[in-house]
Protein backbone atom coordinates (compact mmCIF):
# COMPACT_ATOMS: atom_id res chain seq x y z
CA UNK A 1 0.00 0.00 0.00
CA UNK A 2 1.06 3.38 -0.56
CA UNK A 3 2.22 5.60 2.62
CA UNK A 4 2.74 9.37 2.79
CA UNK A 5 5.96 10.46 4.85
CA UNK A 6 6.86 13.70 6.49
CA UNK A 7 10.72 13.19 6.96
CA UNK A 8 12.44 16.45 8.38
CA UNK A 9 16.07 17.25 7.72
CA UNK A 10 16.28 14.77 4.13
CA UNK A 11 18.17 17.24 2.55
CA UNK A 12 21.67 14.57 3.55
CA UNK A 13 22.03 12.09 5.78
CA UNK A 14 19.90 9.56 7.78
CA UNK A 15 16.82 11.97 6.25
CA UNK A 16 17.78 11.40 2.87
CA UNK A 17 18.50 7.84 2.84
CA UNK A 18 15.09 6.92 4.65
CA UNK A 19 13.34 9.28 1.65
CA UNK A 20 15.14 6.68 -0.70
CA UNK A 21 13.78 3.48 0.23
CA UNK A 22 10.54 5.25 1.27
CA UNK A 23 10.88 5.74 -2.80
CA UNK A 24 11.78 2.38 -3.50
CA UNK A 25 8.42 1.51 -1.59
CA UNK A 26 6.76 3.78 -3.91
CA UNK A 27 5.66 5.88 -1.43
CA UNK A 28 5.31 9.65 -0.95
CA UNK A 29 7.24 11.72 0.95
CA UNK A 30 7.48 15.34 2.09
CA UNK A 31 10.86 16.93 1.90
CA UNK A 32 11.69 18.81 4.62
CA UNK A 33 14.98 20.72 4.51
CA UNK A 34 16.40 23.93 6.76
CA UNK A 35 19.51 25.84 4.33
CA UNK A 36 19.99 23.40 1.31
CA UNK A 37 17.52 23.89 -1.43
CA UNK A 38 19.66 22.12 -4.23
CA UNK A 39 20.53 18.99 -1.94
CA UNK A 40 16.46 18.58 -1.06
CA UNK A 41 15.31 18.85 -4.95
CA UNK A 42 18.19 15.99 -5.22
CA UNK A 43 16.90 13.52 -2.79
CA UNK A 44 13.82 14.79 -4.22
CA UNK A 45 14.61 13.77 -8.14
CA UNK A 46 16.38 10.72 -6.19
CA UNK A 47 13.09 9.44 -4.61
CA UNK A 48 11.22 9.89 -8.13
CA UNK A 49 13.90 7.84 -9.43
CA UNK A 50 13.55 5.02 -7.04
CA UNK A 51 9.63 5.06 -8.04
CA UNK A 52 8.04 6.89 -5.47
CA UNK A 53 6.86 10.35 -5.34
CA UNK A 54 8.40 13.82 -3.53
CA UNK A 55 8.45 17.26 -2.58
CA UNK A 56 10.98 19.59 -1.18
CA UNK A 57 9.56 21.96 0.93
CA UNK A 58 12.14 24.52 3.72
CA UNK A 59 11.30 24.92 7.18
CA UNK A 60 13.02 25.25 10.47
CA UNK A 61 11.83 22.73 12.83
CA UNK A 62 11.88 25.54 15.47
CA UNK A 63 9.28 27.59 13.73
CA UNK A 64 6.05 27.19 14.68
CA UNK A 65 4.57 28.02 11.48
CA UNK A 66 6.84 26.87 9.48
CA UNK A 67 5.79 23.24 11.20
CA UNK A 68 2.41 23.74 11.25
CA UNK A 69 2.80 25.01 7.36
CA UNK A 70 4.76 21.73 6.02
CA UNK A 71 2.23 19.32 7.70
CA UNK A 72 -0.62 21.55 5.98
CA UNK A 73 0.74 21.05 2.74
CA UNK A 74 1.99 17.94 2.89
CA UNK A 75 -1.58 16.69 3.89
CA UNK A 76 -2.87 18.82 1.29
CA UNK A 77 -0.55 17.22 -1.95
CA UNK A 78 -0.81 13.79 -0.60
CA UNK A 79 -4.39 13.09 1.26
CA UNK A 80 -3.57 12.14 4.39
CA UNK A 81 -0.61 10.89 6.58
CA UNK A 82 0.63 7.76 6.94
CA UNK A 83 4.14 8.56 8.75
CA UNK A 84 6.44 11.20 10.42
CA UNK A 85 10.41 10.84 11.00
CA UNK A 86 11.22 13.30 13.59
CA UNK A 87 14.91 13.48 12.37
CA UNK A 88 16.25 17.29 11.96
CA UNK A 89 18.86 17.48 14.42
CA UNK A 90 22.36 19.07 15.22
CA UNK A 91 25.68 18.81 17.28
CA UNK A 92 27.61 21.78 18.55
CA UNK A 93 31.80 21.47 18.28
CA UNK A 94 33.65 19.18 20.85
CA UNK A 95 33.47 20.89 24.59
CA UNK A 96 33.64 19.92 28.34
CA UNK A 97 30.48 21.39 29.70
CA UNK A 98 32.43 23.41 32.02
CA UNK A 99 33.44 25.30 28.73
CA UNK A 100 30.01 25.70 26.73
CA UNK A 101 28.53 28.64 26.33
CA UNK A 102 24.76 29.23 26.97
CA UNK A 103 24.15 30.16 23.32
CA UNK A 104 25.41 26.83 22.02
CA UNK A 105 23.40 24.92 24.37
CA UNK A 106 20.47 27.06 23.54
CA UNK A 107 21.05 26.37 20.01
CA UNK A 108 21.45 22.51 20.28
CA UNK A 109 18.09 22.52 22.62
CA UNK A 110 16.06 24.78 20.41
CA UNK A 111 16.47 22.33 17.69
CA UNK A 112 16.80 19.02 18.69
CA UNK A 113 14.68 19.28 21.43
CA UNK A 114 11.88 21.96 21.12
CA UNK A 115 12.08 21.44 17.56
CA UNK A 116 11.28 17.60 17.75
CA UNK A 117 8.46 18.34 20.02
CA UNK A 118 6.96 20.74 17.81
CA UNK A 119 6.90 18.48 15.18
CA UNK A 120 5.84 15.76 17.40
CA UNK A 121 2.88 18.24 18.36
CA UNK A 122 2.13 18.36 15.13
CA UNK A 123 1.94 14.85 13.97
CA UNK A 124 0.13 14.61 17.45
CA UNK A 125 -2.92 16.95 16.14
CA UNK A 126 -2.67 16.32 12.35
CA UNK A 127 -2.18 12.03 12.42
CA UNK A 128 -5.39 10.13 12.07
CA UNK A 129 -3.19 6.91 11.72
CA UNK A 130 0.74 5.68 11.24
CA UNK A 131 3.57 5.73 12.98
CA UNK A 132 5.87 8.46 14.34
CA UNK A 133 9.61 7.79 14.09
CA UNK A 134 11.92 9.59 16.20
CA UNK A 135 15.83 10.13 15.37
CA UNK A 136 17.17 10.02 19.20
CA UNK A 137 20.88 8.91 19.53
CA UNK A 138 22.92 6.32 20.86
CA UNK A 139 24.62 9.69 22.96
CA UNK A 140 21.23 9.53 24.64
CA UNK A 141 22.46 6.21 26.82
CA UNK A 142 26.50 7.13 26.80
CA UNK A 143 26.25 10.48 27.87
CA UNK A 144 28.45 11.70 25.49
CA UNK A 145 31.56 12.97 27.97
CA UNK A 146 34.38 15.64 26.84
CA UNK A 147 32.44 16.20 23.52
CA UNK A 148 28.70 17.07 23.98
CA UNK A 149 26.59 16.35 26.48
CA UNK A 150 24.43 18.97 25.66
CA UNK A 151 23.44 16.70 22.51
CA UNK A 152 23.46 13.93 24.60
CA UNK A 153 20.73 15.47 26.74
CA UNK A 154 18.84 16.46 23.96
CA UNK A 155 18.26 13.00 22.75
CA UNK A 156 17.62 11.99 26.10
CA UNK A 157 14.50 14.38 26.14
CA UNK A 158 13.42 12.81 22.90
CA UNK A 159 13.64 8.85 24.47
CA UNK A 160 11.21 10.37 27.04
CA UNK A 161 9.24 12.19 24.50
CA UNK A 162 8.55 8.90 22.46
CA UNK A 163 7.13 6.96 25.78
CA UNK A 164 5.18 9.48 26.59
CA UNK A 165 3.82 10.34 23.42
CA UNK A 166 3.36 6.52 22.45
CA UNK A 167 1.45 5.91 25.41
CA UNK A 168 -1.01 9.40 24.30
CA UNK A 169 -1.64 8.03 21.38
CA UNK A 170 -1.84 4.42 21.09
CA UNK A 171 -5.36 4.08 21.87
CA UNK A 172 -5.89 6.03 18.77
CA UNK A 173 -3.94 3.91 16.89
CA UNK A 174 -0.54 5.71 16.12
CA UNK A 175 2.60 4.01 16.89
CA UNK A 176 5.59 5.81 18.27
CA UNK A 177 8.87 4.63 18.11
CA UNK A 178 12.51 5.78 18.06
CA UNK A 179 16.01 4.86 16.31
CA UNK A 180 19.12 5.68 18.26
CA UNK A 181 21.63 5.28 15.59
CA UNK A 182 25.83 5.20 17.19
CA UNK A 183 28.81 6.33 14.72
CA UNK A 184 26.82 6.86 11.50
CA UNK A 185 29.20 8.21 8.72
CA UNK A 186 27.05 11.78 7.53
CA UNK A 187 28.57 15.12 7.34
CA UNK A 188 26.61 15.71 10.94
CA UNK A 189 30.20 15.56 12.38
CA UNK A 190 32.27 17.50 9.83
CA UNK A 191 29.21 20.32 10.89
CA UNK A 192 30.35 19.52 14.38
CA UNK A 193 34.05 19.94 13.85
CA UNK A 194 35.16 16.27 13.45
CA UNK A 195 35.12 15.35 9.80
CA UNK A 196 36.58 11.91 10.69
CA UNK A 197 34.92 11.42 13.71
CA UNK A 198 32.60 8.04 12.39
CA UNK A 199 35.37 6.30 10.61
CA UNK A 200 37.74 7.20 13.67
CA UNK A 201 36.00 6.03 16.21
CA UNK A 202 33.93 3.32 14.25
CA UNK A 203 36.87 1.03 14.71
CA UNK A 204 36.31 0.55 18.31
CA UNK A 205 32.65 -0.57 18.34
CA UNK A 206 32.10 -4.30 18.79
CA UNK A 207 31.14 -4.83 14.96
CA UNK A 208 33.96 -2.73 13.81
CA UNK A 209 33.29 -0.02 11.80
CA UNK A 210 30.82 2.87 11.46
CA UNK A 211 27.46 2.30 10.57
CA UNK A 212 26.06 4.00 7.00
CA UNK A 213 22.84 6.08 7.15
CA UNK A 214 21.06 3.09 4.93
CA UNK A 215 21.33 0.97 7.78
CA UNK A 216 19.70 3.28 10.27
CA UNK A 217 17.04 3.83 7.50
CA UNK A 218 16.33 0.71 7.26
CA UNK A 219 15.46 0.37 10.64
CA UNK A 220 13.10 3.37 10.42
CA UNK A 221 11.67 1.72 7.58
CA UNK A 222 10.84 -1.42 9.47
CA UNK A 223 9.17 0.89 12.27
CA UNK A 224 7.13 3.13 9.28
CA UNK A 225 5.78 -0.23 8.24
CA UNK A 226 2.67 -2.25 8.53
CA UNK A 227 5.23 -5.01 9.78
CA UNK A 228 5.73 -3.27 13.04
CA UNK A 229 2.11 -3.13 13.75
CA UNK A 230 2.47 -4.21 17.47
CA UNK A 231 5.57 -2.18 18.36
CA UNK A 232 5.26 1.09 20.00
CA UNK A 233 6.83 3.03 22.55
CA UNK A 234 10.16 1.11 22.11
CA UNK A 235 14.06 2.69 21.17
CA UNK A 236 15.84 0.38 18.74
CA UNK A 237 19.77 0.90 18.77
CA UNK A 238 21.09 0.86 15.38
CA UNK A 239 24.40 1.48 16.79
CA UNK A 240 27.44 -1.78 16.13
CA UNK A 241 27.07 -2.70 19.45
CA UNK A 242 28.12 0.10 20.81
P1 LIG B 1 23.16 15.65 8.75
O1 LIG B 1 23.78 14.85 7.67
O2 LIG B 1 23.92 16.78 9.36
O3 LIG B 1 21.73 16.18 8.22
C1 LIG B 1 20.96 17.00 9.06
C2 LIG B 1 19.67 17.33 8.35
O4 LIG B 1 18.86 18.10 9.26
C3 LIG B 1 19.86 18.16 7.11
O5 LIG B 1 18.90 17.76 6.17
C4 LIG B 1 19.54 19.58 7.60
O6 LIG B 1 19.01 20.41 6.56
C5 LIG B 1 18.47 19.30 8.62
N1 LIG B 1 18.32 20.34 9.65
C6 LIG B 1 19.25 20.82 10.51
N2 LIG B 1 18.70 21.78 11.30
C7 LIG B 1 17.41 21.88 10.92
C8 LIG B 1 16.32 22.69 11.33
N3 LIG B 1 16.46 23.59 12.33
N4 LIG B 1 15.13 22.56 10.72
C9 LIG B 1 14.97 21.66 9.70
N5 LIG B 1 15.96 20.86 9.26
C10 LIG B 1 17.16 20.98 9.85
O7 LIG B 1 22.75 14.73 10.00
P2 LIG B 1 22.50 13.15 10.14
O8 LIG B 1 23.76 12.53 10.62
O9 LIG B 1 21.80 12.61 8.97
O10 LIG B 1 21.53 13.19 11.41
C11 LIG B 1 20.13 13.03 11.32
C12 LIG B 1 19.62 12.75 12.71
O11 LIG B 1 20.28 11.58 13.21
C13 LIG B 1 19.92 13.86 13.73
O12 LIG B 1 18.81 14.03 14.59
C14 LIG B 1 21.10 13.32 14.49
O13 LIG B 1 21.17 13.85 15.80
C15 LIG B 1 20.82 11.84 14.48
N6 LIG B 1 22.00 11.01 14.71
C16 LIG B 1 23.03 11.01 13.84
C17 LIG B 1 24.16 10.22 14.12
C18 LIG B 1 25.36 10.14 13.22
O14 LIG B 1 26.39 9.60 13.63
N7 LIG B 1 25.30 10.68 12.00
C19 LIG B 1 24.19 9.45 15.28
C20 LIG B 1 23.12 9.48 16.15
C21 LIG B 1 22.02 10.26 15.85
P3 LIG B 1 19.96 21.47 5.73
O15 LIG B 1 21.17 20.70 5.29
O16 LIG B 1 19.13 21.93 4.60
O17 LIG B 1 20.26 22.56 6.69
Amino acid sequence: MTKTILITGASRGIGRATALLCGAEGWAVAVNYARDGAAAAETVARVKEAGGDAFAMQGDVRDEAAVAALFERTVETFGGLDGVVNNAGIVAPKSTVAEMSVERMRGVFETNVLGAYIVAREAARRMTRGSIVNVSSAAARLGSAGEYVDYAGSKGAMDTMTTGLSNELAPRGIRVNAVRPGLIATDIHASGGQPDRADRLGGATPIGRAGTAEEVAQAIIWLLSDKASYVTGATVDVSGGR
